[in-house]
């Protein structure tokens, strides 16, 4: 191997060694993290992802932080699928104002078959676009999957969330397994992976810590990992948690650049409540993802004017513009 070629990515990472990491002195974590990054990366380039919800509310999942599910109190009216020429429309203006990836995401359990026309057009034609296309909708049957990847799909979200041990206390409509599941047969149809979790529902460091470790032992990273940060929303079980603390947070990105060397973090849902110098030091950490727009299904996003101020301050360019 050459003298410069960063090692390999591993997925054989045990528990004591994320631990290690994850515990040492704030700074060290951050050298390494940066040492990592910039072994893997440009660290002076962010990919910019840009999210619509294509069907909005009702979702039978009892996921305790979402404001979709039918189950929670955060009366959300339901949506219908969006028109195809709607979803290309909008995914028009995000390659307009800088985005090279697509995310499309349904609030289903799982996609009815009759769906599945209209979502293979929206992957068809937004790709014809010459952007990236990624689709969330929730568990997939092989069928679907190999319908998607026909399509052109190229990403696939699904998150786990939290920990194992943590998830029955978040959702109890579906269990952990059942999303490795979904995500081993994405990837198995040759489908890129972007799975990740959100911080804030109530999990402890080591559930944070086993989270990470889920994705970084898969037989191949998730091309793409999104951490969130909770947005309490009023009437969902966790309407009143409490704060994640920022530096945490920080920990936790920098230990998923480490144990994922070459994946896309992404800064997700949660945002509007970072400080700008919070997110710098994300970006520190190794966080490379950002998704644009005023809003995140349901959540509310930095505006792209702030989006675009922050990352002039820090000298961050779009991955795929050119240089300055
Ligand atoms: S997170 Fe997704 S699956 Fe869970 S309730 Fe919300 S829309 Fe449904």
């Amino acid at each position: 191997m050459p003298k410069d070629m960063p090692p390999s990515p591993r997925n054989d990472w045990t528990r004591d060694e994320a631990v290690q990491i994850f515990t040492q002195p704030f700074m060290d974590l951050l050298f390494q993290a940066q040492t990592v990054h910039r072994a893997n990366f440009n660290p002076n380039r962010v990919q910019m992802s840009r999210l619509l919800s294509v069907k909005t509310g009702g979702c039978p999942e009892d996921c305790s932080y979402c404001s979709q599910s039918a189950r929670n109190g955060a009366q959300l009216s339901a949506s219908k699928l969006m028109q195809v020429e709607m979803v290309i429309a909008e995914a028009r203006k995000a390659k307009a104002a800088g985005a090279t990836r697509y995310c499309m995401g349904a609030a289903w359990r799982e996609p009815k078959d009759r769906d599945m026309a209209a979502i293979e057009a929206m992957v068809q034609g937004v790709r014809a676009l010459g952007m990236e296309t990624c689709m969330t909708l929730g568990m997939l049957s092989e069928n679907q999957v190999l319908r998607l990847k026909d399509a052109g799909l190229d990403y696939y979200n699904h998150n786990i969330d939290t920990s194992e041990a943590h998830y029955p206390n978040v959702i109890t409509t579906r269990t952990f397994a059942e999303r490795l599941d979904t995500l081993a047969r994405v990837r198995e149809a040759g489908i890129k992976v972007c799975s990740g979790g959100i911080l804030g529902l109530g999990e402890s460091d080591g559930d944070r810590i086993d989270m990470l470790l889920a994705l970084a032992t898969l037989p191949e990273h998730p091309e793409s990992v999104p951490i969130n940060m909770l947005i309490p929303m009023a009437g969902t079980p966790l309407a009143d948690a409490p704060p994640v603390d920022p530096i945490d947070f920080v920990r936790v990105i920098a230990l998923g650049r480490i144990l994922m060397p070459r994946s896309h973090m992404r800064l997700s849902a949660g945002r509007t409540a970072m400080s700008d110098e919070m997110q710098a030091l994300c970006f520190f950490a190794g966080a490379n993802s950002l998704f644009m727009g005023d809003t995140l299904l349901t959540a509310a996003n930095p505006e792209e004017s702030r989006d675009r101020q922050l990352m002039d301050r820090l000298g961050l360019l779009p991955e795929g513009a050119a240089c300055r």
